[in-house]
């Protein structure tokens, strides 16, 4: 974060950056507002990814996380901690909370995934009109459940972490925490 922000120090270096940007989001009619949401989103992710990821390659990490969590009586403020110790970055309150709500998730993960009822495929299918969530393609419950936000971070533990995607843009997305942000910047038009 700090190299990004040291890149911009200088004002007419800031404003040639946000202007080459804008420009960009403008020929290809991207919605600013739509951008910065998707940036925060992946941005956060990242630090969700590089915190499990730490946790899994380092046992002791992933103790001393797990310890600093549940010592803690403000589970918010030790997700931050975390976010700020193993990533270095530094948090708001809210989105302290939505780590804080992803960790509870990654310590409660079980090994081996749910099956998805076919109901629930119903349920995600009819919300999106029967089209996939990435691509906009005809889908039907043959189709694949994604967890939105990876399986391997947070298992099946989050209620409201579900969208069907075709099989092709579920093979594409796998555990990549950037998929969306790639597929709503760069688009996969089939040639
Ligand atoms: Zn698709």
């Amino acid at each position: 974060m700090s190299d990004l922000l040291t890149h911009c120090d200088h004002p007419s270096e800031s404003d040639k950056a946000l202007q080459s940007l804008n420009n960009l989001l403008k020929i290809n009619q991207c919605n600013q507002n739509e951008f910065f949401e998707l940036v925060h989103r992946t941005l956060l992710q990242f630090v969700l990814e590089q915190i499990c990821i730490t946790m899994e390659e380092k046992p002791d990490c992933f103790l001393a996380v797990k310890r600093l969590y549940f010592k803690t009586a403000d589970n918010a403020e030790a997700a931050q901690k975390a976010a700020k110790q193993l990533c270095g970055i530094e948090l708001d309150t809210q989105d302290s909370l939505w780590l804080d709500r992803c960790l509870h998730a990654h310590f409660r993960k079980k090994p081996r995934r749910k099956p998805i009822p076919a109901s629930l495929k119903r349920q995600l299918l009819e919300k999106q009109h029967y089209r996939c969530a990435c691509c906009g393609a005809p889908i039907t419950v043959s189709d694949c459940y994604d967890h939105i936000i990876p399986w391997d971070f947070v298992g099946d533990e989050l209620e409201d972490n579900g969208q069907m995607l075709c099989h092709a843009c579920n093979l594409k997305k796998s555990a990549k925490v950037y998929f969306e942000f790639q597929h709503k910047m760069i688009g996969c038009c089939p040639i």
